[in-house]
């Protein structure tokens, strides 16, 4: 539709496009129109564009008089989220495709939709809540064992080659051997060699996973014997990625905030109340790892924005 109508958002159409929007709040929106053969560049996210360009074959121009359009007013009142517009050819689509143009839309949804979890809950009854709530008063002097609004992502790995030993870790609530204290130490994720991500924990719950993080980070464990393995295994990383970037979506984690385990004591949000503790650290993850893992966080859609 060319016609602009009297005034912003005069027409009837306008308004329950509006209402409906504003109702649903889309993460994204493609609106299509006849028949320029372009995907519009707007001011939304370029990668979704992009790929939605890729997959539908066709090319990603600008159209410098699209003003005054549902598409701005969405990307300026939505900023987390993406609108934009296809300008398909003229006439009807032939089969072929309406394949490609429904298979980009599919692909735009797997790229924003947060990743499959699997439920697979250590016991973390009573007696291990109040172990954790006196580490907390020990070490963070908290003394609660809730995980409220996390600010950091902590990636680690097993030293393991499978899932099950880790759950069987994890599932016992004895003192670890490094460091002789209670609760036995966990993480919320663990992300196996086939990309498969247990959900141990939920994110509502804190996890001894990180010295002087644990008050406040997300901890996800990946099945492996070093960082290097993890991150040539394409389907494990793709899924730790997914994963980490839905986190970040949901509790407004930046991606400086997302570090490795080796990379504890430069956080800012470090704290111990134990003086021997202040600088221990463990060797996963370090920072020219984590250069590299941040950097492919970035590269994918920014995630859905915390409502
Ligand atoms: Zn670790």
């Amino acid at each position: 539709m060319y016609e602009s109508g009297s005034g912003p958002a005069s027409e009837a159409e306008t308004r329950v496009m509006q209402s409906f929007i504003e109702r649903e709040q889309p993460r994204v929106t493609v609106w299509y129109h006849q028949a320029l053969r372009i995907v519009v560049k707007s001011t939304g996210d370029a990668k979704l564009e992009r790929l939605y360009s890729a997959r539908s074959g066709l090319p990603r121009r600008s159209l410098p008089r699209y003003h005054g359009t549902a598409i701005s007013w969405q990307n300026n009142a939505f900023p987390g989220d993406t609108a934009f517009v296809v300008e398909l050819p003229g006439g009807a689509l032939p089969p072929t495709g309406v394949r490609r143009h429904a298979g980009a839309v599919l692909a735009l949804a797997r790229a924003v939709a947060p990743p499959h979890e699997v439920r697979k809950p250590i016991p973390y009854g009573p007696e291990r809540r109040a172990d954790m709530a006196d580490y907390a008063q020990r070490h963070y002097g908290i003394h609660d064992f809730r995980l409220r609004d996390p600010k950091v992502i902590v990636e680690h790995y097993t030293a393991t080659s499978s899932f099950a030993p880790v759950f069987d870790y994890f599932s016992r609530n004895v003192p670890d051997p490094e460091l002789n204290e209670l609760p036995g130490v966990c993480s919320h994720y663990v992300i196996d060699r086939d990309g498969t991500i247990y959900r141990l924990v939920p994110t509502s719950i804190m996890c001894r996973h990180t010295v002087g993080l644990n008050w406040t980070a997300i901890g996800i464990e990946h099945v492996g014997q070093s960082d290097a393995q993890v991150m040539e295994n394409r389907r494990q990383l793709a899924s730790s990625l997914r994963l980490t970037r839905a986190l970040q979506g949901r509790f407004g984690i930046a991606t400086r905030n997302v570090i490795g385990h080796n990379e504890n004591r430069d956080s800012p949000f470090h704290r111990e109340r134990v003086a021997r503790l202040r600088t221990q650290t463990h060797a996963d993850f370090p920072k020219a790892v984590m250069d590299g893992y941040r950097r492919r966080l970035d590269a994918l859609p920014a995630p859905a924005s915390l409502r």
